[in-house]
């Protein structure tokens, strides 16, 4: 707001509120840290970390395919000792279980193959937010230079047991506070054969009819140093989809496209929402949000969230170095090859960790994101009306109405409206782009709706 077109704007519209009558309820300080958020950010531990990687790379390999019955070496290793760890650290208030299926025979699974995701949930504590869910995962299983290769060495610290490591603090974390909404944290298997337990995981959260919020995953998130030695560590990075990747376009694409909201859609506003909570939480510290659903050649967990219609993120660090991603262990020429606890960043990944958790922890205390929300364009006219749905909540504060021009990434100027499911500005609707955000009475704030046109 520092720019003084949009300081005119602001001026403007809270003119135009004030005129049309709008209650100038006390606006809650929406800018202030929250105790609690300020308490988890702190709390993350580079060397809990750390130890949790090293276990995770210490079971040998853990492929897909790979030795269910040993205690210390294979798949099954990895997966009750990450159960076993989150039910300590949980002490009873994160709920355990193992989220199973049978893989049949696929281009990347050899014969049938039991799939396993450990799931973690902490449920939320206001009834009328509980059913509303955030799923943050990494995933646990590994793979070295061959995918079928379900015996060999696959260290896998990088990719992706700093996401595990990462998500499985998180969860330790954040289980000693309460939070309003559901919190899912997740340590996935079969990424590397096809998004295996993710697909399974959200193709029955669909069929169940959950609302999943929001869905992060934190898949190689270890160091933060290119294949040339250049270190940047002090950002990650955000990648969300834009428009929807379908055979034919839905209505609520078509709407989007049809109002020239295509950076709008729901994982473009969950990506506003961490970058805004990350970098106030962890200061020095950038979300480069890169709109686009996933690097090339590459995909991850949120895909299959993704295709089920939830809003959902991948988190990646700032540069990679693929010689030490999917590589069998070797020398060549005097460089290392491999995915090895050593070139990890313990620092790197508890600061990818913090911003995760401020951005869980805002948004499940925050109210969920307005419903129904529609523009009127029934007249031409240079002011804009909106209204809504009221929240469910019952700390609901009221609402802010937040826009940027067309050409803007992030949020340029606000306005509190009060506790009211109607208002008006003074800004033209065809030179801006708006949303509407639910604010509870501690001034935790909702990620924006995009306005439908209402005619
Ligand atoms: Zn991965």
């Amino acid at each position: 707001m520092a720019d003084n077109k949009y300081a005119r704007m602001l001026a403007a519209g809270l003119a135009l509120a004030a005129a049309s009558g709008i209650a100038r309820a006390a606006a809650p300080d929406v800018e202030r840290r929250q105790p609690q958020v300020e308490k988890i950010v702190a709390d993350i531990s580079p060397q809990r970390i750390e130890a949790a990687v090293r276990k995770l790379v210490g079971f040998r390999t853990r492929h897909s395919m790979s030795e269910t019955e040993s205690d210390t070496i294979g798949i099954g290793a990895a997966r009750r000792w990450i159960k076993s760890e989150l039910e300590r650290c949980g002490s009873g208030k994160l709920h355990l279980s193992f989220d199973s299926h049978i893989a049949p025979v696929s281009a990347r699974i050899s014969h049938p193959t039991e799939i396993v995701n450990v799931v973690a949930m902490l449920p939320g504590a206001q009834a009328e937010s509980r059913e509303r869910l955030y799923v943050v995962s990494g995933h646990y299983d590994s793979r070295n230079s061959d995918v079928m290769d379900a015996s060999g060495a696959a260290p896998g610290a990088d990719d992706d047991a700093s996401g595990v490591a990462a998500v499985m603090e998180m969860a330790c974390v954040m289980a000693r506070y309460k939070f309003d909404a559901t919190l899912v944290f997740m340590a996935v298997a079969g990424e590397e054969q096809g998004l295996l337990g993710a697909r399974h995981y959200a193709v029955q959260a669909k069929q169940q009819g959950l609302n999943i919020a929001g869905m992060f995953t934190n898949d190689i998130i270890g160091s933060a140093r290119d294949e040339n030695g250049n270190l940047n560590n002090r950002m990650v990075r955000l990648f969300a989809e834009g428009l929807p990747l379908e055979k034919e376009t839905s209505e609520s694409t078509r709407l989007l496209l049809s109002t020239g909201g295509e950076n709008d859609s729901l994982s473009r506003q969950l990506a506003r929402h961490v970058k805004e909570q990350g970098e106030r939480y962890v200061p020095g510290f950038q979300v480069n949000v890169v709109q686009r659903r996933d690097r090339y050649l590459r995909g991850g967990d949120h895909l299959p969230f993704l295709e089920n219609g939830y809003a959902a993120l991948r988190f990646t660090e700032a540069a990679e170095d693929f010689s030490h991603q999917h590589q069998n262990l070797r020398s060549e020429g005097g460089k290392v090859y491999g995915d090895l606890p050593e070139f990890n960043d313990y620092d790197y990944i508890a600061q990818v960790a913090r911003v995760n958790a401020a951005a869980l922890a805002t948004l499940a205390n925050a109210p969920a994101a307005p419903s129904r929300v529609q523009l009127r364009t029934a007249e031409l006219e240079n002011g804009s009306s909106v209204l809504w749905q009221p929240n469910r909540e019952p700390d609901i504060a009221g609402y802010r109405i937040v826009w940027r021009e067309t050409s803007a990434a992030d949020w340029q100027g606000s306005l509190f409206v009060g506790n009211v499911t109607d208002a008006k500005i003074s800004l033209s609707k065809d030179n801006v782009c708006f949303g509407i955000q639910a604010v509870d009475k501690d001034g935790n704030v909702s990620p924006g709706t995009y306005p439908a046109p209402l005619r």
